[in-house]
């Protein structure tokens, strides 16, 4: 049988806009430079009447060729066409995109002549093989393994979507890691040798389209992800938007023409704002320049570092916002943290590094890793670890991430029992044990969630599978153990045991329809804090709820059990018999109520059932 993990494995940063390949050689990791000298790579295809190209090829040609020149696959993959995000991003793009089947968003791009449909998978795959390709020319050897970079906020179909991606590429995709995750291993094996006691660090990653930042505490080599935050949809990209609408404005004035709607022209002002942008982030002054932008009429104009920052500085406050939902979701003072990593090339921009220093008051920010690379940089550490590379800078390393959302199944209604909570480290597996809400009950629906609500109503549904072959029995007697996995690669897998039987069924949720946009998590999150006064409320009516009526039942079944109904007199039992049905049918008859109202009744009933306590005693 064939091993996966033999031969050489490199790790992938694939990124938004850029992508990255390195390897763990010689001891260190190398990251490898692109045929054109490059150490990052353009996530950029273009098809034209002769050929493919992918990297710098096809960025050079974006301007003449804009319909038929893709990028931001990543923004599409795992995503269904009638996504908001998807429609609006649509809008921004200079290529086209169709609706699929199953909603699936297809790419139509004219090549060699002729009308193709791509999915982002295989616009990715395409990113990745040149990734692969750059990689073996390098190494000189064929490259089969490798580990692939996501952002933290990408859920299980999008995170499906990128490995199947790698699999069209040819390769195995070893592993899926976070890239905030990534980046801090290359931290951390830079600092492991010093590395005393455990230090708390956050990564602050701003790439070209997504903004991640992690806490993590690092100890010995181990790496725990402690919490992470992020916007899908903030990074460099958005700042070139900014400074395009500046000059399409300046143009307007000008010239009294709107180049906005020219695909072509505003295409290759973008260009040429990045540019500016980039240079920026080092000189206080540059100037943009495009020949023959509209109509013949050439381009020239000038921008200040200043006014960069002035055009963008809702989106550089949003940055930190993230820093501070991470922080607070992992109960953490910032002055815990004790050292801010730079990653993403947009980290780069001054101003964006001044707001975070001064949000961390003065804190030294860390960027002795290069940025572009940092992510690409762990990936490559993870690889080597692994394909089982033998190195004691390696040793002990070991990841943990966590789950953005808490993950449950329903009970008793509509109630979100949680198995999973939001923010516990992965691979993981937990396991609670449940039982039936009805007499001779003999199967059970089971109905996963995520999400941070008390009524499931309010979560986002993932999947449901049926428990049969429960053996008839009072309710309550039956106990079914149901199992949470999630694993490596942050899929879930669902499983439920009957205990008395060992019936078992199972589910693993990987329906591309069901999970959620890092948006839809960032809502639900929101909205859990804005209604946690209603949803305590509501949990504290089950709790009553459930505590009456599981002593209700347990009362039926006591008072049914022979021993000890023959040991009360005929009018006590009758008593008792009557005051449980009488709660039982009050329960059912009602609506949920006030807390109070349940515990007022689950007195009275104990007060009736007392006699029944103290035989129980002898
Ligand atoms: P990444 O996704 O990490 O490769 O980051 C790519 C983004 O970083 C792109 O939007 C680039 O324009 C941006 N970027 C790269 N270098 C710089 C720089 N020196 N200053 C500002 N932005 C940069």
């Amino acid at each position: 049988m064939a091993n996966h993990r033999e031969g050489l494995a490199i790790g992938i940063d694939l990124g938004t806009t850029y992508s990255c390949v390195a390897v763990w050689q010689n001891e260190r990791v190398e990251i490898i430079v692109n045929d054109q000298g490059n150490r990052t790579t353009p996530s950029f295809v273009a098809f034209t009447p002769a050929e493919r190209l992918v990297g710098d090829a096809a960025k050079n040609q974006v301007a003449r060729n804009a319909t038929n020149s893709v990028f931001d696959a990543k923004r599409l993959i795992g995503r269904r066409f009638s996504d908001p995000l998807v429609q609006s991003d649509i809008n921004l793009w200079s290529f086209k995109v169709i609706e699929g089947p199953s909603d699936k968003p297809m790419i139509v791009v004219n090549y060699k002549g002729e009308e193709k449909h791509f999915a982002a998978e295989e616009i990715s795959s395409m990113v990745l093989k040149k990734m692969r390709e750059i990689a073996e020319a390098y190494l000189g050897t064929t490259v089969k393994n490798a580990v692939v970079t996501v952002p933290a906020y990408f859920n299980d179909s999008q995170r499906k979507a990128t490995k199947d991606a790698g699999g069209i590429a040819g390769m195995n995709v070893l592993r899926i890691i976070n890239e905030p995750t990534a980046a801090a291993i290359a931290y951390g094996l830079d600092k492991i040798a010093d590395s005393i006691g455990k230090r708390n660090v956050l990564i602050f990653d701003l790439g070209g389209g997504t903004a991640d930042v992690s806490l993590l505490t690092i100890e010995k080599g181990v790496f725990e992800v402690k919490a992470v935050a992020g916007d899908t949809h903030l990074g460099g990209e958005d700042f070139d938007n900014r400074m395009v609408n500046h000059f399409v404005e300046i143009f307007k004035r000008q010239h009294k023409v709107d180049i906005g709607v020219n695909s072509k022209a505003l295409r290759r002002l973008r260009t040429a704002c990045e540019k500016a942008k980039r240079i920026l982030s080092c000189a206080i002054e540059t100037n943009i320049e495009v020949d023959s932008l509209y109509n013949g009429i050439d381009f020239f104009s000038n921008i200040t570092r200043a006014k960069f920052a002035e055009l963008n500085m809702d989106l550089f406050r949003k940055c930190v916002d993230i820093v501070e939902k991470c922080l607070s979701d992992a109960e953490m003072d910032k002055s815990c943290v004790d050292v801010v990593v730079l990653s993403g090339g947009s980290s780069r921009i001054p101003k964006v590094q001044q707001l975070l220093q001064d949000f961390f008051d003065g804190k030294e920010l860390c960027k002795s890793i290069n940025p572009d690379e940092a992510v690409a940089y762990g990936a490559a550490v993870q690889a080597a670890i692994l394909t089982g590379m033998k190195n004691e800078k390696l040793q002990d390393i070991v990841l943990l991430d966590v789950t953005p959302l808490s993950l449950g199944v329903e009970v008793l209604g509509e109630e979100m029992s949680i198995i999973i909570p939001r923010n516990t480290a992965t691979p993981t597996e937990k396991v609670e044990n449940y039982t039936t809400a009805c007499d001779n009950q003999t199967s059970i629906l089971l109905s996963v969630y995520e999400g941070e609500r008390a009524k499931t109503c309010d979560n986002n549904f993932l999947g449901q599978f049926r428990l049969p072959g429960i053996p008839p029995a009072p309710s309550g007697v039956a106990s079914i153990n149901v199992c949470f996995n999630i694993d490596t690669n942050g899929i879930l897998n669902v499983s439920a045991k009957e205990m008395t039987t060992g019936v078992m069924r199972n589910i693993t949720i990987t329906n591309d329809e069901s999970r959620l946009s890092s948006e839809e998590i960032d809502r639900m999150v929101k909205d859990a804090e804005t209604y946690k006064v209603e949803d305590d409320e509501y949990r504290k009516k089950v709790k009553a709820k459930v505590a009456l009526e599981n002593y209700a039942y347990n009362m039926r079944n006591t008072i049914n059990d022979e021993k000890i109904g023959a040991k009360l007199a005929p009018a006590a039992k009758k008593n008792i018999k009557d005051a449980v049905e009488q709660a039982i049918q009050w329960i059912d008859d009602l609506q949920l109520v006030d807390s109070e109202l349940y515990d007022d009744k689950l007195k009275w009933l104990e007060n009736i059932c007392n006699p029944i306590r103290s035989y129980g005693k002898q």
